[in-house]
């Protein structure tokens, strides 16, 4: 899964992003990359993991991983191929989901480029930008339904639909935020619009602030209500305490967020936000060689999860072998679950759950 940080200048991406490939780079349990300059890897933390590896004693420890892309540039005048524009557009075509990072922390010092502190001004002007892209898009698509309404008249439809999202668009609306039916969301999918990528608003606040609580600040709260309305999510982060604390070691790191009444990193947030907001779940395997998380959609059944791991796992499948993470623990280990029956045999139709310890049987 790949999620690109966009902004404005000036935001805290880079100091986001930094944190981002340094928490990567420093916790030894943790595989990690960094394939481009602008790419960074982390792993998604998982306790359940932990505790496998501690019943298996695994050679390998993998957890389920996430790449955030540091899409730096975008600003004012984008689509119109300003700065490097275009090329900053087509990174994010490539991303599963957007972290837009909006500037809610107060710095003389740091220079806005728009101006003053302003989230609701910044989003807008960077929506826009993907707004005026979508619409180029949305056109050529237009034009190709009206010509084939010509053949067949059920073409109509989608005429129809894709005027009003250009009506939508046109108002300064992202796709997603559009009340659809299931069918029109999946016609809607099929044209590939940077408005209809999941977004998440990260509201980067000063330590004060956060601390202060988030009722009372007018910044964070502009940001949440943008989000409400178009079907997006918000977090609350501070990019330069992920900053400070993305190079300590695990101690000193609960140390610190503890002194901050915090339980979890902002990157840790940052990745279950991304979860939820995907509607992505993790299956587990567990063995002496290797301990690993999976990352697949909601809903999945068994041969495509199994398909995750090989390709030859989903098209050999026969059965998956399947116990609930909290049973597997509950009975200390593998042979006491299977002689209690708590490890189930499911067959093709199963639909996969989160937490899932499974054994994939396939023909070669
Ligand atoms: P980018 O242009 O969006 O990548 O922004 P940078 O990450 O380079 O940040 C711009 C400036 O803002 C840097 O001097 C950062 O130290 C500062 N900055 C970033 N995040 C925060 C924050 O949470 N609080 C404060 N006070 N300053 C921040």
């Amino acid at each position: 899964m790949k999620l690109g940080i966009v902004g404005l200048p000036n935001v805290g991406k880079s100091t986001l992003f930094n944190a981002i490939t340094n928490a990567g780079a420093q916790s030894a349990n943790y595989p990690f990359c960094t394939i481009e300059p602008n790419v960074g890897v982390v792993a998604v933390p998982d306790k359940r993991l932990d505790k496998l590896a501690e019943m298996y004693h695994p050679e390998k420890y993998t957890p389920a991983t996430i790449e955030f892309v540091d899409i730096a540039g975008l600003v004012r005048g984008a689509s119109k191929g300003e700065g490097l524009g275009n090329k900053f557009l087509a990174n994010i075509r490539e991303v599963d989901a957007i972290v837009h990072v909006v500037r809610c922390f107060v710095n003389d010092d740091i220079v806005h480029v728009e101006g003053g502190i302003d989230p609701a001004r910044d989003i807008e002007t960077i929506n826009l930008e993907l707004i005026l892209s979508d619409i180029e898009v949305l056109d050529r698509r237009i034009d190709k339904a009206r010509k084939m309404v010509k053949a067949d008249k059920k073409f109509q439809d989608e005429v129809d639909f894709f005027t009003r999202v250009h009506e939508a668009l046109d108002a300064g609306r992202p796709a997603r935020s559009m009340e659809c039916t299931g069918e029109e969301a999946a016609l809607l999918a099929s044209v590939s619009l940077l408005t209809n990528k999941p977004v998440i608003y990260a509201a980067n606040m000063s330590d004060s602030d956060f601390s202060g609580g988030l009722d009372g600040n007018e910044y964070y709260q502009a940001v949440k209500k943008i989000a409400e309305g178009e079907h997006a999510a918000v977090l609350p982060i501070c990019a330069e305490v992920e900053a400070e604390i993305a190079g300590m070691d695990y101690e000193e790191k609960q140390l610190f967020l503890s002194d901050m009444g915090l339980s979890e990193s902002g990157l840790d947030r940052l990745i279950s936000a991304c979860y939820s907001l995907l509607g992505l779940i993790s299956y587990l395997t567990a063995g002496q060689p290797e301990v690993r998380a999976w990352t697949i959609t909601r809903g999945t059944k068994a041969p495509q999860a199994a398909g995750k791991i090989h390709t030859d796992f989903e098209r050999g499948f026969i059965r998956a072998e399947v116990i609930a993470y909290d049973d597997l623990i509950a009975c200390g280990s593998m042979a006491a679950a299977k002689e209690k029956g708590l490890v189930r045999s499911e067959g093709k139709e199963y639909v996969m759950q989160d937490g899932d310890v499974v054994l994939f049987r396939f023909n070669v």
